[in-house]
């Protein structure tokens, strides 16, 4: 009997494990997938236009595999079984996932199963090591990352799943039309005019020009602002146009790609952690005494890019026109919100998930929790300097010059401090914090 294949955010034909399972058991399969108008409401309208590009390309890669992309809008699990029934299929395979919302659907997509006949398998592929795979002693998850890294590069890691081939659509599976523009009004943020375009074969096409250029430099750039020498695949992670395990195995291939290696394994590492925490976007992970303040205007102001603080306003606006922040920026604005400004880091991190591509629960609201001292950090009350930080990562002011105009003719030495100058900015703000 035909098999579903629930996709979520594994939108890839390459070492997909559920995938590939279901082509093992037959050549009726069913790839599904359900654009639930209840996600979309909450998905950046960035995350949806790089969604609309992968669904696509993914309906391009399994026709030339022999199937197509069935297509349904409502809810996820209803839509499954309605699939399942009509199909009579057996088997619901999904890749496993770690948000709350992602186990209950696999909770209820299971349920519904033992009342329909239908078994439900969840298979990896959403990260290298599977969250649960590695354990510390006593705990049922590493709440540290540096253990968890020795660990995790131990690991003995599957080998990647080839494509499938030879599949076929059960007889009078429709396909259905892909999303529209339409379903993109539902969205948060706005649509960054600059934000990455989606899909497997652009994701595969980026890894390659990564693996072969910039990954050997990475340990050396990867913290420059202006080299913006970071490998760009975030969103491609985030939405599983590429294997996370393919991408790390061909990495580790090249030796200098070590330090970009430990970077996929902090990926792991945050999903581990919202596994075995759930709420990791509404809570703090280590509770701590901080007397937040509701500043509005304050937060306003650094939403906007305009807190008078050029390295803080250059990451916010770069966030507002590609739906993409440099990782050293993301570490200096979230750290200037919430240490500086003393605003929640939970409207910060609803902020940057509203806007960025790559957002992700894991890493959003892990990172957010990290750098406000309540999260996974061993060493909480860390000071964190944004201007010496500006000047050491941002030197000659290249970054700030890109995204913040109205300083385009400030020199090296002012560009940072601009209050200082005794030439003043037409346009640009006096500093929101003390100086
Ligand atoms: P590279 O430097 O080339 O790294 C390669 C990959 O490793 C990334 O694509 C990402 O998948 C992973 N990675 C790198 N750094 C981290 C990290 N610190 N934590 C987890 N994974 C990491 N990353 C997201 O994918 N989604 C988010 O929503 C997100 N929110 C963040 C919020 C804050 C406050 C901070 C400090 C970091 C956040 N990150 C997030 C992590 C990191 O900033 C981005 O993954 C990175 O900037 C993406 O650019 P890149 O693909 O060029 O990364």
């Amino acid at each position: 009997r035909p098999t579903i294949v629930l996709f979520t955010r594994d939108l890839r034909t390459h070492d997909h494990p559920a995938l590939a399972a279901a082509a093992a058991r037959g050549r009726e399969v069913v790839p599904l997938f359900v654009l639930d108008p209840a996600v979309l409401a909450r998905s950046a309208r960035n995350r949806i236009a790089y969604l609309r590009e992968a669904l696509a390309d993914l309906r391009g890669g399994l026709r030339a595999a022999g199937a197509d992309l069935v297509v349904r809008s409502g809810d996820t699990v209803a839509e499954t079984v309605r699939a399942a029934r009509s199909a009579g299929a057996d088997r619901v395979h999904l890749s496993a996932d770690v948000s709350a919302f992602a186990a209950d659907r696999a909770g209820r997509l299971r349920a519904a199963g033992r009342a329909e006949g239908f078994a439900v398998a969840e298979f990896p592929g959403v990260t290298v090591v599977p969250p649960g795979a590695l354990l510390p002693a006593g705990g049922d998850h590493y709440r540290v990352f540096t253990p968890y890294w020795r660990a995790w590069q131990a690991h003995a890691w599957r080998a990647p799943e080839p494509p499938p081939h030879g599949l076929r659509l059960p007889a009078g599976a429709a396909a259905g039309p892909l999303p529209g523009e339409e379903c993109a009004v539902a969205g948060t943020g706005r649509l960054s005019p600059r934000r990455v375009g989606g899909g497997e074969r652009a994701a595969r096409e980026r890894m390659r020009g990564w693996l072969a250029g910039g990954c050997a430099g990475y340990g050396e750039a990867h913290d420059d602002l202006a080299a913006d020498a970071t490998s760009r695949l975030s969103a491609d992670l985030r939405f599983g146009c590429l294997s996370p395990l393919e991408l790390a195995r061909s990495a580790r291939g090249h030796g200098a790609c070590d330090p970009f290696v430990r970077q996929l394994a902090w990926r792991d590492f945050h999903h581990q952690v919202c596994a075995a925490y759930p709420l990791l976007n509404r809570s703090d992970y280590r509770p701590r005494e901080v007397r937040w303040r509701d500043d509005d205007s304050a937060f306003a102001a650094w939403c906007a890019g305009r807190t008078g603080v050029p390295i803080v306003d250059a990451g916010m606006r770069q966030l507002l026109e590609e739906g993409f922040m440099h990782n050293r920026a993301r570490l200096i604005t979230a750290a200037f919100l919430t240490r500086e400004l003393r605003v929640h880091w939970r409207r910060g991190g609803d902020h940057f998930h509203a806007l960025l591509t790559d957002g992700d629960i894991a890493d959003n609201y892990g990172n957010w929790q990290w750098v406000a001292g309540t999260g996974n950090d061993t060493r909480p009350n860390r000071s964190f300097n944004v201007l010496r930080q500006s000047r050491r990562f941002d030197p000659r002011g290249d970054y700030i010059r890109r995204y913040v105009p109205e300083l385009a003719d400030m020199p090296a030495e002012r560009i940072h401090e601009p209050w200082r100058s005794p030439r003043r900015a037409a346009d640009y703000p006096e500093p929101l914090f003390d100086v």
